[in-house]
């Protein structure tokens, strides 16, 4: 547990490992000595040794050790609502029966009217190749309301109980954009596509209430603090609407000293500079309590399109077999007035692009508000930012816009060859032209969209290999050295945190992963074998020991 007060913490010797340190000007160590919270000295043991009287010396038997991870871009509430719902996930169900057997054990530890939701089952990687019915649900639920969420976002299933609740019938009208599936007869099957539809069901499911959202932060970050995470960013808060009850639920989590990892929050840019509104908050207007180092605001959050996998980003050329070119959240005028004003008021802006019409959208919407106010050092960012060209990329360097980057090719690989044909799927993540182009990226996880363990992401950032185990763009693989940079190094820059973490320098905070082996010489083969056997947060041993 993180105690308050840093003076009971003894100062830390770490000896016997390999340190790397992501510092350049000091890329590999010996040993590391921590003072309180802080990073006092890395180096060769016996200059580390010399300055460590009375510290306790732990012994690290050869492993190695990186900078905690910073995972800059996840959703960490989510995460921890997620943990508490059933995860379909096809590591965890390969058949309908599996489906109906998690919930019909969830059944038994749940009220007989309260909810059971389940999220990320994808049709495709069942057996049968279809969704669950609301019948197969009703009978594994004893009559309580289930919701079932595709890995998707934009189809649920639910069953009889919680159609009936929402009012759903064979009469029903769909509203507008959104559809009621029905089977011969008329009747719903249970499956709603896209918001409009799902809400119905989907607004009736209780918000988590201020204790149970808090207890869900602990969780994620205690979650991933296991991993190796030793900070995170939350990229869009709040989660819903209600942007007061989110951030005390923040706050309760920083006070409660069970807080395992560095927080930072992304405002919703609806909350910041709304659409169609004059009005600006900065960010000091934003409580997030009085202890920065461990809750504070980071870069305002706007959505600019879509999903990839979903054939909704915004891409220049169309989809393949269709003349369909994917969504823009909003026109061109009022993305440039949202980000000229947050830009205006001092924030960092980080938008939501993957296809690279957005991307060429938020770059000119950048560029037009730094012209009107110039300022250095201002990494507004580019989230996802997956289908990126050399002139796409040469304007991402120029402008210093920073890439915020989810390798996933494991996870999604295939939907991308089927959403873009081979030959443009190939170059999604065009690491190859962020390095020719020498543009700083971060690395992280868009947990829970994705299972996000931060190896997991290294290891796809390396072999770019999909679930079929297609090879997508080998150009573009990184070495482990650059995946875990990008991953801690380059999540602390994107996070304007990069004074106070990210690398293994004295005078940074002490937040450290310990690895089982040196990724930079393990064999790619066994490279799933590498596991995070010790993470230190503040100076302190908070998993590991
Ligand atoms: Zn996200």
């Amino acid at each position: 547990m993180v105690r308050r007060n840093p003076m009971d913490q003894p100062p830390l010797l770490f000896v016997n490992c390999h340190v790397l340190t992501m510092d350049p000007t000091n890329p590999r160590a010996e040993a590391i000595l921590t003072d309180g919270e802080m990073i006092a000295a890395v180096g060769s043991r016996a200059d580390v040794e010399n300055a460590a009287w009375g510290a306790r010396v732990v012994d690290l038997h050869e492993q190695t050790v990186v900078p905690g991870f910073n995972d800059s871009h996840m959703h960490i509430l989510s995460a921890g609502l997620e943990m508490e719902s059933l995860v379909l996930r096809p590591e965890q169900v390969t058949t309908i029966a599996d489906i109906e057997r998690l919930v019909s054990q969830r059944a038994e530890q749940t009220a007989v009217d309260a909810w059971i939701t389940g999220s990320r089952y994808d049709h495709n990687r069942l057996r049968e190749r279809r969704h669950p019915t609301r019948e197969e649900l009703d009978h594994a639920s004893g009559g309580r309301p289930v919701v079932l969420w595709h890995t998707s976002g934009h189809v649920l299933v639910a069953n009889s109980k919680a159609l009936q609740l929402a009012g759903i019938t064979a009469v029903t009208e769909a509203p507008a954009g959104g559809e009621i599936e029905r089977d011969a007869h008329g009747e719903p099957t249970g499956l709603l596509k896209e918001s409009p539809a799902m809400d119905l069901v989907g607004d009736l499911i209780p918000p988590p209430t201020v204790g149970q959202g808090t207890e869900a932060i602990l969780r994620a970050m205690a979650m991933m603090v296991q991993q190796g995470v030793t900070s995170a960013s939350d990229a869009a808060t709040p989660r819903d609407d209600n942007l007061d009850d989110e951030l005390t639920m923040y706050r309760r989590a920083l006070d409660s000293g069970r807080l395992l990892g560095r927080i930072t929050l992304m405002p919703q840019i609806g909350f910041v500079a709304p659409p169609a509104s004059n009005q600006t908050r900065r960010p000091d207007e934003f409580d997030a309590g009085n202890r920065p180092d461990w809750l504070r605001i980071g870069a305002t959050k706007i959505f600019a399109d879509g999903a990839l996998s979903t054939g909704t980003a915004a891409v220049r050329r169309p989809y393949a077999g269709t003349d369909d070119h994917g969504i823009f959240i909003w026109d061109r005028d009022t993305l440039h007035s949202m980000v000229g004003r947050a830009h205006r008021a001092g924030w960092q802006v980080a938008t939501h692009a993957l296809g690279d019409a957005a991307i060429e959208l938020i770059l000119d919407a950048y560029q037009a508000a730094l012209a009107v106010d110039p300022r250095p050092d201002h990494r507004h960012r580019i989230e996802h930012c997956m289908l990126a060209d050399e002139g796409l990329v040469r304007r991402i360097k120029d402008l210093g816009v920073v890439p915020d980057l989810q390798p996933d090719i494991s996870q999604l690989g295939d939907s991308y060859i089927t959403a873009l044909c081979m030959e443009r799927a190939s170059e999604v993540i065009p690491m190859a032209l962020f390095r020719q182009h020498n543009v700083r990226v971060a690395f992280s996880s868009d947990r829970p969209v994705i299972p996000g363990d931060p190896l997991e992401c290294v290891l796809d950032a390396m072999a770019r290999r999909t679930p079929q185990g297609i090879e997508l763009g080998p150009q573009h693989r990184v070495s482990p050295l650059e995946a875990i940079r990008n991953y801690t190094a380059g999540g602390a820059y994107a996070g304007r945190m990069d004074d106070r973490l990210g690398t293994i320098t004295p005078g940074r905070l002490a937040d450290l992963a310990v690895l089982s082996q040196d990724p930079t010489v393990t064999d790619p083969d066994e490279f799933s074998e590498v596991e995070v056997t010790m993470t230190v947060l503040g100076g302190r041993i908070v998993y590991g020991e």
